[in-house]
């Protein structure tokens, strides 16, 4: 069976290493390929690699460098078939929802392309006689990422694209889980002209993680995953002396006001808790109507679709939501679903017993809702990370604000309603980092900068924009003065003091 190795030097290279994991098709429940960790050996290559890169692409007018990712943007474009598949393959979500995954990194690249006007500084003049002061940013050296299995190409390439444009030595520590998607997206940014050394991958778990926080070349960690591992890592890449940025999990909610509109809020809900198996940090996995009124009819209608979701592989061009990335994942949320029913809580919909007729060995799993749940239940405190909704009823808008804002995570957070000053209360009151106002997945765009808030994120800099550029640069202040003589036609070395 095919191992997947590294990818360093321009190319793909096979790893020594003596451990490795199987990576399986989620949909059948085969193994289909294994991946090796690397060696010490291995991440020492790649690390020295990356900063005999560093210098000659850090010199690179920024202006190249971008049109270098452009080339590199568009030859993922023409790719965009062949990533999705592999997407779809390792991780289990639809060919839709991996293409429009890879649309949101490319956005990020395209952002990225641009990096000369972003890369613009101050400039002061005459903040004393003859003297200016002016700022540049600079590249830093070696960065490396570290990413989650639920967006194999997403997430690569919002950290990836940022650090490359602005000079950097890109390597990136992809998922066990799902490798080959990030694996060809280096092969396809060598062929585009980003030179070697400059986007490097390798492979392995948090052995090779540990490796990478410690090594002294290495100067900036970028995390996504769970927020155990977040805050783990941030501790040790701070205690390394790395600059380190590390987003965590989630339990994202929707707050519905009882002026909402209710066909519009209902469709927002199904795409938002059930896409992607509900694997995805920003997806909604508490709804919180104001009013019993509100709450049944909320819950009579999200019943009625979340019985029709269409459930398959990602071959099956209909199917709306795949599987789960793994046996122990789907144990552990059919696991937080007993507890739920054992807690008290109402299971309106119980998906636990779903099984595609094709793929049995598949990890399916039934949209799950949950009613009553109250705030003290384990399926309310923890991310679950599965296609489970549960309705939390609360009584007025300020219960449930303040229920949303005494949760310890604060990523993502959406309020319905028809209501502006209701809207812009909660925009300044509401703790979390990603706000959707009628708009229930509010990822940033490329533009402005990704972050949650509380545990879901041990950064105080967010990921792509102005954040991402900051994070990837180090900032450099020149206070200059230039004699003045020469203007006014006296020779330099006769200066008086006075024009010193
Ligand atoms: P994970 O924490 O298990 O793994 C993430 C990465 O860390 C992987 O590359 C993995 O190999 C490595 N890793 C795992 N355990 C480690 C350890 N003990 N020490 C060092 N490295 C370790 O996360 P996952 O299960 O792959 O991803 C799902 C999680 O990611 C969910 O909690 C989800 O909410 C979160 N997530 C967060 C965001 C965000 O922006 N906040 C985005 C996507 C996913």
């Amino acid at each position: 069976m095919h191992d997947l190795g590294h990818f360093m030097s321009g190319k793909r290279i096979s790893g020594k290493g003596n451990r490795s994991f199987p990576i399986v098709n989620p949909a059948q429940g085969e193994i289909i390929r294994h991946v090796t960790c690397a060696t010490k050996k291995e991440v020492e290559d790649i690390v020295q690699n990356a900063q005999n890169a560093f210098p000659k692409w850090a010199d690179t007018p920024p202006a190249t460098r971008g049109k270098i990712l452009s080339k590199f943007k568009n030859l993922l474009e023409n790719h965009e078939t062949e990533i999705a598949t592999l997407i779809a393959e390792e991780h289990g979500k639809s060919i839709f929802e991996a293409k429009g995954s890879l649309a949101r990194g490319l956005d990020v690249l395209d952002y990225a392309s641009n990096i000369a006007a972003h890369l613009k500084g101050d400039h002061l003049e005459n903040v004393g006689r003859n003297i200016d002061c002016y700022s540049m940013r600079q590249p830093i050296g070696v960065c490396v990422g570290i990413t989650p299995f639920n967006f194999p190409a997403m997430i690569p390439l919002w950290i990836g694209s940022i650090a490359i444009a602005c000079g950097n030595a890109f390597i990136l520590k992809p998922s066990e889980r799902d490798p080959s998607c990030p694996l060809r997206i280096a092969e396809l940014a060598y062929e585009s002209g980003i030179p070697e050394g400059i986007f490097n991958v390798v492979q392995g778990d948090k052995e090779v993680v540990d490796m990478l926080l410690a090594h002294p070349i290495v100067k900036t960690i970028s995390f996504v995953g769970q927020t155990e591992t977040a805050r783990y890592i941030q501790e040790t890449g701070i205690h390394y002396g790395k600059r380190v940025q590390a987003f965590g999990g989630a339990k994202n909610h929707m707050l519905i006001m009882p002026d909402t509109d209710l066909e519009q809020t209902i469709d927002a809900l199904i795409g938002a808790a059930y896409g992607s198996a509900g694997e995805r940090c920003m997806a909604i996995s508490v709804a919180m109507p104001v009013g019993d009124q509100l709450a049944d009819k909320l819950v009579a209608g999200l019943s009625a679709k979340i019985k029709k979701l269409k459930i398959g592989p990602y071959t099956d061009p209909n199917a709306e939501m795949g599987p789960l990335i793994n046996q122990a994942h789907l144990e552990k949320v059919k696991n937080y679903i007993d507890q739920g029913v054992k807690d008290g809580a109402k299971l309106v919909v119980d998906g636990r017993s779903f099984q595609h007729p094709t793929e049995p060995k598949g990890y399916f799993l039934g949209g799950c809702l949950f009613d009553h749940v109250q705030p003290n239940m384990s399926i309310y405190k923890h991310e679950i990370f599965g296609p489970v909704l549960c309705i939390v009823r609360v009584k007025s808008y300020e219960e449930g604000l303040q229920l949303i804002n005494s949760h310890p995570y604060g990523n993502g957070v959406a309020l319905y309603t028809r209501d502006g000053d209701t809207a812009r209360d909660f925009c300044t009151r509401v703790e979390a980092g990603m706000v959707g106002i009628n708009v229930p997945v509010p990822v940033p765009v490329a533009q402005q900068s990704f972050g949650g808030w509380k545990n879901s994120a041990f950064a105080d800099i967010g990921m792509h924009g102005m954040e991402g550029i900051r994070f990837f640069t180090k900032l450099k202040t020149v206070t200059e003065r230039w004699p003045s003589g020469i203007r006014k036609g006296v020779e330099f070395s006769l200066l008086t003091t006075e024009h010193k």
